[in-house]
């Protein structure tokens, strides 16, 4: 799967000359394939060296992925793509109520370690720290969470082919619960929820630079339009977000490899 990068010196010289739509002006992004790394090197299409760690936490990345495949007419691979994103998402999470509650980093990933063996482990622990500190149980039925586990498991597991429409609602329905918690969760452990994308993006760096990928003054870079997360405006809904995705697409499409 292929994600789209924007080059920080295309960018820095748009601002010295807006001449046109921004919009426009990012719409032939650099096509990367995403990577377990999250660290890119190469040219952008104005001929600028690129060379960047993602900024963005995980889930972000993987459901960008699956909002790709689903543009894309990869309807399967969205969900499973998707799917994943809600599982990391709830790691995010978790990590970050573990640190409202002081544990050290060593400890979380050492517990983190035998909770990741199973999915309902992971979703147990998340829980319990939502309802500890929210005081509030996780609203499962609000977002129709169950729906969501049996229609992954049936594509995933039971090689259903989901139909384009089945796999806008799939997608839409792990948007809404990902883009409200994570609303309920800030005004909790916002600081937290900050920090760890943080630590996730140096660790990336750290790994990087250990492997000889980047130099050590590699910029942090986000991607071009990001559906979940990134900067958007406060009522932006996901349709809304989907369309400025496909129209920036569109136009690359076209020169894939
Ligand atoms: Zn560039």
């Amino acid at each position: 799967m292929k994600v789209t990068l924007s080059c920080s010196q295309c960018l820095a010289d748009y601002k010295k000359n807006p001449t046109q739509d921004l919009e426009m002006f990012l719409r032939d992004p650099f096509l990367a394939d995403l990577n377990e790394d999250g660290v890119y090197v190469g040219k952008c299409t104005r001929s600028h060296k690129l060379e960047a760690i993602i900024s963005h936490p995980k889930f972000e990345m993987l459901f960008q992925s699956g909002a790709l495949a689903f543009i894309y007419g990869f309807h399967r691979e969205a969900i499973s793509s998707a799917a994943t994103s809600l599982e990391r998402f709830f790691e995010f999470c978790t990590f970050a109520l573990w640190e409202k509650l002081g544990v050290k980093e060593e400890e979380a990933t050492r517990a983190w370690k035998e909770l990741s063996k199973q999915s309902e482990r992971q979703l147990g622990a998340f829980y319990s720290l939502y309802l500890a500190l929210l005081k509030t149980p996780f609203p499962v039925s609000e977002f129709a969470l169950q729906k969501l586990v049996t229609t992954r498991n049936k594509v995933i597991h039971q090689g259903v082919i989901p139909t384009r429409e089945g796999t806008k609602g799939f997608l839409k329905d792990v948007f809404e619960l990902i883009d409200e918690s994570s609303r309920r969760l800030e005004a909790h452990c916002g600081d937290e929820m900050t920090k760890i994308c943080l630590r996730e993006t140096e660790h990336r760096r750290e790994r990087a630079i250990a492997k000889g990928i980047v130099s050590s003054d590699a910029p942090t870079l986000g991607i071009g339009y990001l559906v979940v997360g990134g900067m958007h405006a406060e009522d932006e809904s996901f349709d809304e977000r989907m369309q400025i995705l496909w129209r920036q697409n569109s136009h690359s499409i076209r020169r894939m490899p």
